[in-house]
């Protein structure tokens, strides 16, 4: 068969595409949806790569995976939109450092991590749809609070884009394995471990404005949980 992706980016058997093999490190590729799905589902942003005029464009960006896709939204009038809508090859990458790993020599300094790569075109997302997506940005977040917010409006709606990927080609690499030093380097006589790194947030800071009486709710309050 050949190794060569099909336009959806998979296999007729479903295998992994070439494209997306792990091949620095292979033991620590994985290509099942729940790893997949858990380091988009952990992550707030993404960074989008796409090619216009020959020239490589990275550019950050919040993602959310809903199912079996990953979304990102933007201004109807940004250059990453409008190439991305165009049919252009994206690769969207989201990265979690869990650690920074200290060793005996600077070689041998590292991070644990979690990553996922996806490959593919996106597809604009229109319509009801769209409301649904957006909603479900703001869910990813705080769960339950699109539901309490102004409905957005057609205005609103027209200026934004929101776009989607599917995670039919996509990979994880994960870091999990501390400190790894030559054999012989354990007795040099320096501190070696690794120090936890957490995105975290802060305690709840209510806008100026808020009138009196109303509270943190309590889907804001559990991010410090997240
Ligand atoms: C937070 C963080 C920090 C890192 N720091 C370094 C560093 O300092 N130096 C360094 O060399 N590497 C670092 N890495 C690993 C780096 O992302 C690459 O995996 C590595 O450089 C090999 O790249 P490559 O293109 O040669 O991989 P290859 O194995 O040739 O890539 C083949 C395919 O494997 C998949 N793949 C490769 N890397 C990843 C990944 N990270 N996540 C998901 N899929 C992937 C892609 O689909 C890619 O097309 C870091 C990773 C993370 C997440």
């Amino acid at each position: 068969m050949s190794n060569a992706p099909l336009a959806s980016g998979r296999h007729p058997s479903g295998a992994v595409t070439d494209r997306v093999r792990v091949r620095r490190k292979p033991d620590r590729g994985h290509y099942d949806r729940a790893t997949i799905d858990a380091i988009l589902d952990a992550a707030l942003l993404a960074h989008v790569g796409f090619v216009q005029d020959g020239q490589p464009y990275v550019i950050p960006t919040l993602c959310w995976r809903d199912g079996d896709r990953v979304y990102w939204h933007g201004s109807a009038a940004s250059r990453m939109i409008r190439v991305v809508e165009s049919g252009a090859p994206v690769c969207l990458t989201v990265s979690l450092i869990d650690s920074i790993v200290l060793a005996r020599s600077a070689m041998n300094h590292s991070t644990d991590y979690r990553s996922v790569v996806v490959l593919g075109v996106a597809t604009p997302v229109l319509g009801d749809d769209k409301v649904r997506a957006l909603d479900k940005l703001v869910d990813s977040v705080v769960p339950g609070r699109a539901a309490t917010l102004r409905p957005t409006t057609a205005k609103e709606l027209k200026a934004t884009a929101v776009v989607s990927l599917s995670l039919d080609e996509a990979s994880a690499k994960v870091r999990a394995v501390g400190v790894l030093d030559d054999p012989g380097d354990e007795t040099w006589p320096v501190w070696a471990g690794t120090v936890p790194v957490r995105l975290a947030f802060g305690s709840p800071i209510a806008a100026a404005d808020l009138p009196a009486g109303i509270g943190v709710p309590e889907n804001v309050r559990r991010l410090g949980e997240r």
